[in-house]
């Protein structure tokens, strides 16, 4: 099937293909949390997630948003442009939770007069610091013009999903995306799947994300069904 193993993370595998350029992402149904201390396997999760995160990119495209999304391959890949990825993660939030909870003393499911993007520098070593502009110019790992052009689209990529959500029933508390050049241009790398995002029933606030699994609340495979569900999402098995 595919070539070699190009590099594998905790959630997914890049392979290469026979086409230069294009590599395979391949979603795994391993799950961890709280850097890797805590790791179960999710039967059909690599599915879900891969119908999920192709469903978006192709929504996102509709829009006019450049990312790496190729096509879906198969259940549980996904055909990609090989970019240079830049070690600067994007989190976009719309209401508190998590980590800005534990770092400003803020109670959970407080509503951001504004959606509010933080960056957090990418490395495992040091567990994912937060940064600012400063920081990923003076170190070299974006230029303030690619910084910029990611703000933008991560804030585009907000107002999307949170009316795409809306309309299934789902608030977008927050989400994390990653970025990449593909011929010197920014564009949208990585998953768009309930791993990277807070999602919460709009009306009864049950968690549809991966804090199901954090916080032991139940099945994870079934609250990313609902999701998937809610979307219209197929192929999902
Ligand atoms: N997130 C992620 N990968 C990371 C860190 C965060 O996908 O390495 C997502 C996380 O699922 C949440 C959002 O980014 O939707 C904000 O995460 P936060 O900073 O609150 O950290 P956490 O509470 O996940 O430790």
């Amino acid at each position: 099937m595919h070539n070699e193993i190009k590099y594998e993370g905790k959630g997914k595998a890049l392979y290469s293909t026979d086409t230069p350029g294009q590599l395979i992402q391949k979603f795994k149904d391993d799950t961890t949390a709280f850097d890797g201390k805590k790791h179960a396997v999710v039967t059909g999760k690599g599915v879900l997630n891969c119908a999920i995160s192709s469903w978006f990119f192709e929504r996102l495209h509709e829009a006019g948003i450049a990312s790496h999304y190729i096509r879906r391959e198969s259940a549980d890949c996904m055909r990609i442009h090989e970019l240079h990825m830049l070690p600067v993660e994007v989190v976009v939030r719309n209401m508190a939770a998590g980590s800005i909870c534990r770092r400003l003393g803020l109670e959970e499911g407080l509503k951001l007069a504004r959606p509010l993007t933080e960056l957090f520098y990418k490395s495992d070593a040091l567990g994912d610091p937060m940064i600012n502009t400063e920081h990923a110019v003076l170190f070299g790992w974006a230029t303030a013009e690619q910084l910029d052009t990611m703000r933008e689209l991560a804030r585009r990529i907000n107002r999307l999903m949170c009316d795409i959500l809306q309309d299934a029933g789902i608030v977008l508390v927050d989400f994390k995306l990653e970025f990449g050049l593909l011929d010197g241009k920014v564009v949208l790398g990585d998953e768009i799947t309930p791993d990277g995002c807070r999602l919460w029933d709009a009306q009864t606030g049950q968690k549809l994300d991966k804090d199901v699994f954090r916080r032991d609340l139940g099945g994870l495979s079934e609250a990313y069904h609902e999701v998937a569900h809610r979307l219209g999402i197929e192929g999902v098995a």
